[in-house]
Order: structure tokens, then C-alpha cells, then sequence
């Protein structure tokens, strides 16, 4: 545990002016019915908060080691529902509060069942229910369970041990009721035993915190990343903590407080708030009804200085809309025909981009298929991009599903780019689709700039088509406003090229000044390595120019130009252009007018996707 960061922090400042604040208390006493926890220092007093990425605060006796007692009763039910399931579970033992004592001798007067596995009926069946061949095994699950909780091997306090097992008689009682009722199916003493045995395990008021973040946490540890408890059997914890932790103090604790939680007669208590933290405090000090009042005291306080009560959390979930965009105000970082351009600028609000951002479940993801429902025209190209999304549960992933699904089935393309931090996601459309191949299309592409690609060329389908191929010069941007004359006399200064699939065609940093005319097929424009590591910048089809900087201003190439598929070009080579300066000024003169035009579309792209992707963020 490093907490140096903690020093001057104001968390650190005011956990430790609760302890001074609350060390001089000094009501309650220490329990003896376990003639060991007798033995304890009264006055020890340490509060610990651990948050869901790992960081912990302590103040006094935060590093003391007492025994778990009753707060191990959730983590054993948790084990016990990973090894059994909600179902059986729920057939053996309850989960309604009491209004008993913690040790009564009583179970519920129709089922024959424990009440709730937080009394000792309850929780001595659950111990009963973990699944091993012998008694040592079980032990050894069970200590290895809370060893991953607290991110460090914990041991069992052999005296404390010793002691309730010499003295323990009641909860032996409650071993042969529960063998009467065939709720235990072993033999009661071994299982009473074990039982015993998982109270005295050993832990600090950190290793409480840590246990209760990595409930808060979805059941993986902060610390070790590595998972105690089954994800979806969390919330079954912490709602038995939340109605029954307390004792006879539940229901106050929760109105209160607000988090569920869970104390122990040796003074521990270890509060959870889902989702951001988890609180360990121990003061062996307990009130009447067997909670420390020191921990009692804290926690309260805690929770009303911070607003930590779970029924009023203090914001609401995220608008998960980061950006939203259609091709019709920013296109792909492919350089088009002209043609093309106007016919994207006409109907690229067909093609929709979402960027969506931080993390996804139900309430921030409604919002987003709302939006995407609601557009006002038919799309034909629906990209949802998840760069910006740092989680997604379950039912985030099977709504983008069915949206992709919905969508699809309308004509509309759809693909969720930048995925590959979230494996959840494309697991889980995987399992709800069942359709691998629809899977497959919908995460075709990485990156959001290819899937714009892709949509663009579809829309622009038939329009496309009569770009694609040929060479007819007139359409091409560098002869806009030439005669039929100049247009023949360019047209003989070209020489013809050819680039099979992959070739580089323009070579970064080496010095060649030609420019290339793109008439057939399309070119990749990357930096660093061609392919592979390399960054692939954009893309040049017909009608076309590439090249044209070190065209005019003689510099090394900035990046590789590589063919891919079939590419045919025009090239112009700068001396021959040169020399039309004496030959034919005026067409000289066009000629670099309509490169510079070029560059200037070029530029303005450039500036309208900063404009679009700085200034429009929700
Ligand atoms: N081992 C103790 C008992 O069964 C635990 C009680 C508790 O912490 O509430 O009596």
C-alpha cells in the first residue's frame, strides 16, 4: 500500500480529523462472549478509505490486525453464489431482514430456512454450501477468496479461533437445527467449524477498505486487476449488506448512511459505496446492538460531509454524445473528384458520425440511440465511434446491437470503429447477434476515417463509377478554365504511368518534383512505414492530384504515395512544366493557378475538420 500522495491531501486532512475528532469517545463495550476479543486495546482506532483505482487513505491504527467476525458473512454468501448460483442459494437461506438478534436460534416459521445470511443461522448454512471434498478445502477456498478481496494472503487468528471454538455452544445449536431442517447436509460441527474459522481470519481496517472497493469495483480488485467475485453477483452482496448488515441497526444505517455494509463483534466495519469506494473503520468499542460506535460515528459523518448516501448521488450520468457530424460538413481524409465533392456536399448528411464518450450503460446510452432514431432523413451510414469510451456494461452493448441490428435491416450501414479497448462490446453484439457475419461488418473497420470511406463510396455509387476510370482530362481539377488548344497542348506534356497493387508510387524524403494525375484506381497517402505501423493519412482517386508540394517548392517528399489496387497516372515533370512558361504563358499561368486551388481545398478541409472536431463537442 503507498499512500505518500495522501500527505497533503484535504481527503487525508479530513479523515484525520475525524479520528482526533472522535479517538476521545469512549462508549460502548468491548465483546467478551468470545473470551479472546476480550484481550482487544480498546482504544484502537483506524479509518481507512480505498477508492475503485487502488489509492488508499489511512489514519491511526489503520494497519492493526483484528479479526473479520460477521464481515465475513457477504463475502462467503458471494462465494457460495458463485459456486451454486442465486437460485439454490435462495432456497437454502433468505435474504430478509430479521429483527432477531444476530445469533437467535430461529428460522423462518414457513420455509424452515435462515432468515438472511448475515445472522449466524444464515451464515452458518451459506458456509455449509461452499462447494469442497473435505473441510480443509473449504477453508482453504474460503481464505483464498478473501485473500484476493484484500490483494494479500490473509491467515486465520488461531486464538481467536480457538476461543469461540471452546466456547462457541450456541452457534453449534444452530449447526444441528440447521442438519434437523436439512439445510446443512454435512455434518454441522465440521461446517461450524469452518465457520468459526472464517470469523477469525485476520485483517486491517485497510484490507477492509480494499475488500469493500473491490465490491465497489465489480468485484475486481483495484489493486492486483485480478476478480474475487462474479460480476453479476455483486449487487446480491451488497443488497444483503444494504437490507441486513447492521444488525438491529440496518435500517437506521441505511437511512443514515446510505451504503451498505457490514460490521463484526471484534469492531470492524466495512461500508461500500458501488461504484467509487470502499470504507473499512475499527474501534472494538460496540453500542447495544453490536456495532463499534466509533465506526458508527465516522461513517455517518463521512458520509454527510462527502454526500456519499446512495439514494441521492450528486450528479447525473454523462451525456455520452461527444460529437456528432455527417459527411455533408466533414468528409474522409480521401481527395475526391470535384464531382464527387459536390455530390457529398448534396447528400453526405446521409452519413452520420456519433462519437461517443466515456462510460456506457442504459441511462447514457439511451440518449444516443434517441438521437440516432431520430434523424430526420433516412441514413444510408451510421459510424459509431468508441474512442472515447472508457466502459460499457452489458446492456449498452446489446442496445448499440440492436440499434446496428435495426439499422441494417433499413439500408443503412453501420460500424462501430476504435473498439479494440473494449472487447466487451464486440462479445457481447457477438453473443446477442448470433450472425457472424453480420458481427464481421459491423467491426470491419478500425478506424472511423475507413468507415466514412466506405460509406462515402457507397453513396456515391453510380456517381463514383464515372470517375473511376478513364482519362478524361477535362474533368480533372488542374485543367478547370483551359481552351480545347491548351487542354491538347497539356495533354501531350503527360506521360502515362502504371502502378500495380502496393507500389509506392511517391517515396518520403526523396527529392522528385513530379506530380502526379491520378487516372485510374486510388492512392494511399502514409507516414512512417508504408502499411503496417505506418499511419495512413488519406487517399487520392481519379481526377485527382498528388504530389504537387514538392512540385512547386522542390522540398524532399513529406510521405509515401503507394498504389492501392490497380493506379494509373498522368505525370508532369517540373522542367516540362518550366518550359510551358515560355511556350505557353498564359496556360503556365492556369496551370498554377489550379494547383494552388488545389492546395487552398486542400487547406480548407483541413481547417473545416479542425472547426467541426474542436468546436462542436456537446
Ligand atoms: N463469530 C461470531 C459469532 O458467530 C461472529 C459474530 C459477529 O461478528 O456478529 O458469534
Amino acid at each position: 500500500m503507498d499512500n505518500a500522495g495522501s500527505r497533503f491531501s484535504p481527503i487525508q486532512a479530513f479523515l484525520e480529523f475525524l479520528h482526533a475528532k472522535y479517538a476521545p469517545l469512549r462508549e460502548g463495550e468491548v465483546a467478551t462472549y468470545i473470551p479472546e476479543l476480550a484481550t482487544a486495546d480498546p482504544e484502537a482506532f483506524g479509518i481507512c478509505v480505498a477508492t475503485t483505482d487502488g489509492f488508499v487513505y489511512e489514519v491511526g491504527a489503520s494497519r492493526q490486525e483484528f479479526t473479520i467476525q460477521s464481515i465475513s458473512k457477504p463475502f462467503v454468501y458471494g462465494l457460495a453464489l458463485d459456486d451454486n448460483g442465486p437460485e439454490w442459494m435462495m432456497a437454502k437461506v433468505g435474504v430478509e431482514p430479521s429483527g432477531d438478534a444476530f445469533n437467535a436460534i430461529s428460522l423462518h416459521k414457513v420455509t424452515g430456512c435462515p432468515l438472511n445470511p448475515m445472522i449466524n443461522t444464515g451464515a452458518i448454512a451459506t458456509t455449509g454450501q461452499i462447494a469442497a471434498d473435505t473441510p480443509q478445502q473449504r477453508l482453504e477456498r474460503i481464505l483464498q477468496m478473501f485473500s484476493l478481496y484484500a490483494g494479500r494472503r490473509l491467515r486465520i487468528d488461531q486464538d481467536v479461533y480457538l476461543s469461540e471454538s471452546r466456547t462457541g455452544h450456541r452457534n453449534r445449536a444452530i449447526g444441528h437445527l440447521l442438519r434437523n431442517f436439512d439445510v446443512l447436509t454435512d455434518e454441522p460441527n465440521a461446517t461450524v467449524d469452518t465457520y468459526f474459522q472464517q470469523c477469525a481470519i485476520a485483517v486491517t481496517c485497510g484490507d477492509l477498505a480494499l475488500m469493500g472497493a473491490t465490491l465497489a469495483n465489480q468485484g475486481i480488485n483495484p489493486l492486483t486487476g485480478v476478480r474475487a467475485i462474479r460480476e453479476d453477483h455483486v449487487e446480491n452482496v451488497l443488497s444483503v449488506m444494504a437490507s441486513c448488515g447492521m444488525y438491529d441497526f440496518s435500517g437506521g444505517w441505511i437511512y443514515n448512511v446510505g451504503m451498505p455494509a457490514k460490521s463484526g463483534v471484534a469492531g470492524g466495519v466495512l461500508a461500500v459505496l458501488p461504484g467509487q469506494l470502499g470504507i473499512g473503520v475499527y474501534s472494538p468499542r460496540l453500542d447495544t446492538q453490536g456495532n463499534s460506535v466509533r465506526a458508527l460515528k465516522v461513517c455517518e459523518e463521512l458520509s454527510r460531509a462527502w454526500e456519499l448516501h446512495q439514494f441521492n448521488p450528486p450528479y447525473c450520468p454523462q451525456n455520452s454524445r461527444r460529437l456528432t457530424y455527417t459527411s455533408a460538413q466533414r468528409t474522409s481524409s480521401r481527395t475526391r473528384h470535384p464531382a464527387e465533392r459536390e455530390h457529398l456536399r448534396a447528400s453526405g448528411h446521409l452519413i452520420h458520425v456519433v462519437e461517443m464518450q466515456s462510460n456506457l450503460a442504459f441511462s447514457t446510452t439511451e440518449p444516443i440511440i434517441r438521437d440516432v432514431i431520430g434523424s430526420a432523413e433516412k441514413p444510408r451510414g451510421m459510424i459509431l465511434d468508441c474512442h472515447h469510451v472508457t466502459s460499457i456494461n452489458r446492456v449498452a452493448a446489446r442496445l448499440l446491437a440492436d440499434l446496428a441490428r435495426d439499422l441494417k435491416s433499413r439500408k443503412c450501414d453501420v460500424y462501430f470503429t476504435h473498439t479494440s479497448r473494449l472487447p466487451m462490446l464486440k462479445a457481447q453484439v457477438a453473443t446477442h447477434l448470433a450472425d457472424s457475419d453480420l458481427c464481421a461488418e459491423l467491426f470491419r473497420y478500425h478506424s472511423t476515417d475507413a468507415a466514412l470511406e466506405q460509406c462515402e463510396d457507397l453513396l456515391l455509387g453510380e456517381a463514383r463509377a464515372q470517375h473511376t476510370s478513364g482519362k478524361n482530362l477535362r474533368e480533372f481539377e488542374i485543367t478547370a478554365g483551359l481552351t480545347e488548344e491548351e487542354l491538347a497542348v497539356f495533354a501531350s506534356l503527360l506521360t502515362d504511368r502504371h502502378y500495380a497493387s502496393g507500389e509506392v508510387i511517391i517515396r518520403l524524403g526523396t527529392e522528385s518534383t513530379n506530380l502526379f494525375l491520378i487516372t485510374k484506381g486510388v492512392v494511399g497517402v502514409w507516414l512512417g512505414a508504408v502499411t503496417g505501423e505506418g499511419r495512413r493519412m488519406g487517399s487520392f482517386s481519379v481526377g485527382t492530384m498528388v504530389g504537387e508540394m514538392a512540385f512547386l517548392d522542390g522540398e524532399k517528399r513529406s510521405a509515401n504515395v503507394v498504389a492501392e489496387g490497380d493506379v494509373e497516372c498522368a505525370v508532369l515533370e517540373i522542367a516540362t512544366f518550366l518550359a510551358l512558361q515560355q511556350s505557353h504563358p498564359t496556360l503556365h499561368t492556369k496551370i498554377l493557378r489550379n494547383i494552388g486551388i488545389s492546395l487552398a481545398t486542400k487547406l480548407r478541409k483541413l481547417n473545416q475538420d479542425v472547426t467541426i472536431l474542436s468546436a462542436q463537442r456537446d
